[in-house]
């Protein structure tokens, strides 16, 4: 059997059992679960990404910022390079909300080549999860600040992935277009 199968059924049974009581913030609440599955899913099947470690950090990229999993969790369970990548797309969640804003648009330009192509698949989920599904209580403002902000990151990593980031300006602009 390919070697990155036994990786990738791990990390993803990892991050399902620490997300398995979340739900989406879209009107549907779809199990969170289906977020870092199409991050990964989009890094591969759209973007050509095959590195195995670049595909099980997208299924454990939200599990320190939004499960309380930790780097030193991570590290033994799938290795440091691993850990490293997911710490590296992770908010400081003792922040305030607008300061992590802020610094995921600053630090985005400075973390590894793997994080940035996880920030990227993850913000262009995001945004079609955002353009199709909005979580209720979002004013048409609140969606068009987000899809800016979205983009004021990916910005700031462009040179990493030329497919994915001609992704995201489609993606952005449609969203932008009529539905905004
Ligand atoms: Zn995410």
């Amino acid at each position: 059997m390919n070697a990155i199968v036994p990786l990738l059924l791990k990390a993803l049974a990892f991050a399902a059992d620490r997300h398995r009581t979340q739900r989406r913030k879209g009107a549907d609440a779809a199990p969170y679960i289906n977020h870092p599955i199409d991050v990964a899913n989009l890094l591969c099947n759209e973007g050509g990404v095959t590195d195995p470690i670049v595909l099980a950090a997208a299924l454990l990229h939200d599990t320190i910022e939004d499960t309380g999993a930790t780097r030193e969790e991570l590290e033994p369970l799938f290795g440091s390079d691993m850990a490293r990548i997911v710490a590296e797309v992770s908010d400081d969640k003792s922040l305030p909300k607008a300061e992590r804003k802020r610094l995921q648009i600053e630090h985005a330009a400075h973390v590894s080549r793997e994080a940035k192509l996880v920030k990227l698949a993850d913000k262009i989920s995001n945004l079609r999860e955002t353009a199709s599904n909005p979580p209720v209580d979002w004013s048409l403002e609140r969606r068009r600040e987000y899809f800016d902000w979205a983009k004021a990151v990916v910005d700031r990593l462009r040179g990493t992935h030329e497919g994915l980031e001609r992704i995201f300006d489609e993606t952005y602009r449609k969203g932008t277009d009529k539905r905004l």
